[in-house]
């Protein structure tokens, strides 16, 4: 007898395998398996009708596919992003979002934002996350559950599945390096959940090591740096890990990533009034960025509680962005979604709303 039970929805295809065996089944359970929890998002083994009453019996004895508990949803009046506190066996908390963007008329992106860590140790000074601390790494089932039961949801109502994942929730999935990846494999693989490796976002605040790491991995996944200030003296306030990897290193880093991977890489920037908005800022960062395969998505911050920081004006925006795309750097302004439900980046926290 097992002393604790596997959680199936952690494991890779491979892993299925061994598991089927173990258990003494034939081969062919693992791929049955796998449909019932990534395709047809069941969270029960009762729900497995093609399987016998024996073996169902035998699954809930060894094994587990539901971890997460949903403790709480708010829904945005504004976009109709929808954000979930869930409960872990732990009791711990984290939370997770669905977007939708039904602008896109070709095919309906549905995204969900997960969370790799309860709480997180980097303690970014504009994050609501940041504040409580690190408790401790999600595993890979944790990690990946959150999209099955976000496809549960969606199933329930005749939407989705996610086609979109971006790993930006609460936490550095870098430094939760082992279950990131390999949740990312599952998101991907044919077996699991096939959300296209371009369609898999991993932002990280900046681990030189990890990103080097990561650039050897093979991925096709875009992996997006939280940079948010074009100099050390300001990226040390805002983001304290820069102190050990300044933004020489760190821009090194995204140099051999970009040659390892041909990829090009994403710069997330949120605008803050007075902080790093002005024209000066934006000529700072169009240099520290030039001759860089990258894009940079400017993000109007949205007010988190127990912090200063005010969202940029419009004409700073504005004006930011012109000055970026003058100087040749491929430049957006990213949608923003959920602020009414604190949904939206860096607002994230384990509490439920009132
Ligand atoms: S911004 Fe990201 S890395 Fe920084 S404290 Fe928040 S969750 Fe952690």
């Amino acid at each position: 007898m097992r002393e604790k039970k596997i959680a199936l929805k952690g494991l890779l295809f491979s892993e299925m395998q061994h598991f089927v065996k173990d258990i003494g089944e034939p081969k062919f359970r693992a791929q049955q398996l796998m449909d019932w929890i990534y395709k047809k998002n069941a969270v029960d083994f009762e729900e497995m009708t093609n399987l016998s009453k024996t073996l169902r019996e035998k699954l809930n004895k060894c094994a587990t596919i539901n971890d997460l508990q949903n403790k709480n949803c708010s829904v945005s009046k504004i976009d109709g992003t929808m954000k979930f506190l869930f409960a872990l066996e732990d009791h711990h908390t984290i939370e997770s979002v669905i977007m939708f963007h039904p602008d896109r008329v070709s095919a309906k992106r549905v995204t969900a934002c997960i969370s790799t860590q309860v709480g997180c140790a980097m303690g970014c000074s504009f994050c609501a996350t940041g504040k409580s601390g690190l408790v401790r790494n999600l595993t890979s089932s944790e990690i990946v559950n959150q999209v099955a039961t976000l496809n549960h949801v969606l199933a329930a109502s005749n939407e989705g599945p996610i086609n979109n994942v971006v790993i930006m929730g609460m936490g550095e999935p870098l430094a939760n390096y082992e279950s990131t990846l390999k949740a990312i494999h599952i998101f991907n693989m044919k077996e699991g959940f096939q959300v296209g490796a371009r369609h898999i976002t991993l932002s990280t605040c900046g681990l030189v090591p990890q990103i080097l790491r990561l650039a050897k991995e093979e991925l096709q996944i875009v992996l997006a740096i939280s940079l948010h200030a074009p100099n050390d003296t300001l990226r040390n306030q805002l983001i304290p890990i820069n102190r050990k990897y300044p933004l020489a290193q760190l821009i090194d880093a995204c140099q051999q990533y970009i040659h390892d991977t041909g990829r090009r890489i994403t710069f997330e920037y949120s605008l803050m009034s007075g902080v790093n908005d002005t024209s000066h800022d934006a000529k700072e960062l169009a240099a520290l960025l030039k001759g860089l395969l990258c894009h940079v998505n400017l993000i109007p911050i949205n007010p988190v509680e127990d912090t200063n920081y005010k969202r940029a004006t419009e004409v700073h925006i504005a004006k930011f962005k012109e000055i970026l795309e003058e100087k040749g750097i491929p430049v957006s302004r990213r949608e923003e979604k959920g602020a009414d439900i604190e949904a939206a980046c860096g607002q994230l926290r384990r509490r439920q709303m009132t």
